[in-house]
C-alpha cells in the first residue's frame, strides 16, 4: 500500500473515526480566523483528529502554533475578532459547531470540563470555592440538601484536598497555587464530564506542585477512565502523561503517533526540534534551540510553513504543502522527506518514555 494521503487530507488517516466507539472526539476539517482590518488572519487550518476514549492525548507546540485557539475553538469559547469559519466536532455523536448556543452551553461543565494555566485567576475571587462546586453540582448534577455537601467532601478528597471543611469555606486568594488547580479539577470532576481539557495545567506551578497535578491527572486517567486532551510546550510531560500525542505548528498538525512511536521514531524535523531541545536533567550544557521563531500567520511561509527552519528543506519544501503520510498505523506526519528524517542517525526522546516505566 502506498504510503502517501497526497489529496485526501488526514480525515479518515487516523485508526479510529466516530463510527469507532473508541473515538470520544473527531474534528474535522476545523478551521479558525481573526477578523483584522485588512485581510482575516487563518490561526487553525483544517485541523483533522481524534481523541480515543480513556486516553490522555498531548497537543504540543511551541507558544503561537494554535494550542490555546484549538482548545476555544472546540468549546466554542472564541469571542470576537477570533471566529470558527468551517469545520466539524463530533462529540458522542452530536456536532458541536451545529449546536444551538444553548445546547452548547448544557455540554460545557456536564459533558466537557476545561483546566487552565493560571488556576487562582480561573476562579471566581468573590465566591467560596464551595458555593462554586455546590453550583455545579445543583445545576449539572440535579443534587439538593445534604447530598450536595456530601458530594462535594468526596470530590475535594478525590483530588487529594486535605480538610474540605476549611476549604469548600475559602476564597481563592486564601489557597496556594497547587490548591486552587486541584480546586479546579474538583469542579470539573463534580460535572462528570466524559472530556476534560487541560490547558497547561502545570506551567504556573513549582516543580513539585507540577508533579503532584500530573500524578492526579493520570490517576483520573486510571481511576475514572477519564479521557482528557493535555496543551502544553512541554514533551517531557506528554511523555510522562500521555498516550497519543499531536504536534502543532503554525495552526497544522504535522504529526500524530501514539506517544511511544513518537519518541521512538520521530518522523517530523520540528518533532525532532522540540525532543532536542526540552530540557535535558542530564545535560543542560548542550540544550538545543530550533533556529527561528513560530511564523507570523499574517503572512504564514509557503509550502512547508517548517521550511524557513527546517535543516532538511529542499526546494519543493517552499513550492508544495506536504500532504499527511502514514508512517504506521496510527502514526502520521506531514513531510516530503520524512523517511529521510527518520533514516538520520541523531536521535532524541527515549529516556522520558522509558522513565516513567
Ligand atoms: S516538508 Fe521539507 S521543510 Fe517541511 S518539514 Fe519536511 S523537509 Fe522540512
Amino acid at each position: 500500500m502506498s504510503s502517501s494521503a497526497a489529496g485526501k487530507g488526514i480525515a479518515g488517516m487516523d485508526a479510529a473515526s466516530t463510527r469507532d466507539s473508541s473515538v470520544l472526539l473527531d474534528v474535522r476539517r476545523l478551521r479558525t480566523e481573526f477578523a483584522t482590518r485588512a485581510e482575516p488572519v487563518r490561526v487553525l487550518d483544517g485541523l483533522d483528529f481524534t481523541l480515543t476514549n480513556h486516553h490522555i492525548t498531548g497537543l504540543v507546540g511551541e507558544s503561537g502554533s494554535g494550542k490555546s485557539v484549538t482548545a476555544f475553538s472546540l468549546l466554542r469559547l472564541l469571542r470576537p475578532p477570533g471566529n470558527v469559519v468551517s469545520g466539524e466536532v463530533w462529540f458522542r455523536g452530536r456536532d458541536l459547531m451545529s449546536l444551538s448556543e444553548k445546547q452548547m452551553t448544557a455540554i460545557r461543565g456536564r459533558e466537557i470540563g476545561m483546566i487552565f494555566q493560571q488556576p487562582r485567576a480561573s476562579l471566581n475571587p468573590v465566591f467560596r470555592v464551595g458555593d462554586v462546586l455546590n453550583h455545579v453540582l445543583r445545576l449539572h448534577r440535579g443534587m439538593k440538601g445534604d447530598a450536595v455537601r456530601r458530594e462535594a467532601f468526596r470530590v475535594f478528597q478525590e483530588v487529594g484536598l486535605p480538610d474540605p471543611a476549611r476549604i469548600l469555606r475559602s476564597y481563592p486568594h486564601e489557597l496556594s497555587g497547587g490548591m486552587c488547580q486541584r480546586v479546579m479539577i474538583a469542579q470539573v470532576l463534580a460535572g462528570q464530564p466524559k472530556l476534560l481539557i487541560a490547558d497547561e495545567p502545570t506551567t504556573a506551578l513549582d516543580v513539585t506542585i507540577q508533579m503532584q497535578i500530573v500524578h492526579l491527572l493520570r490517576s483520573i486517567r486510571d481511576r475514572l477512565g477519564l479521557t482528557q486532551l493535555l496543551i502544553t510546550h512541554d514533551l517531557g510531560l506528554v511523555g510522562e502523561m500521555c498516550d497519543d500525542v499531536l504536534v502543532m505548528y503554525a495552526g497544522e498538525i504535522v504529526e500524530r503517533a501514539p506517544v511511544v512511536d513518537l519518541f521512538d521514531q520521530p518522523s517530523h524535523p520540528y518533532t525532532r526540534g522540540l525532543l532536542a531541545s526540552r530540557a535535558n536533567r542530564k545535560d543542560r550544557d548542550r540544550l538545543y534551540s530550533i533556529p527561528g521563531t513560530v511564523p507570523s500567520l499574517v503572512a504564514p511561509p509557503t509550502g512547508c510553513r517548517f521550511h524557513p527552519r527546517c535543516p532538511y528543506a529542499r526546494q519543493i519544501c517552499s513550492d508544495v504543502a506536504p500532504a499527511p503520510e502514514h508512517v504506521s498505523a496510527n502514526h502520521w506526519v506531514r513531510c516530503h522527506f520524512w523517511k529521510d528524517v527518520v533514516r538520520d542517525p541523531t536521535s532524541a526522546g527515549r529516556d522520558t518514555v522509558a522513565a516513567r516505566g
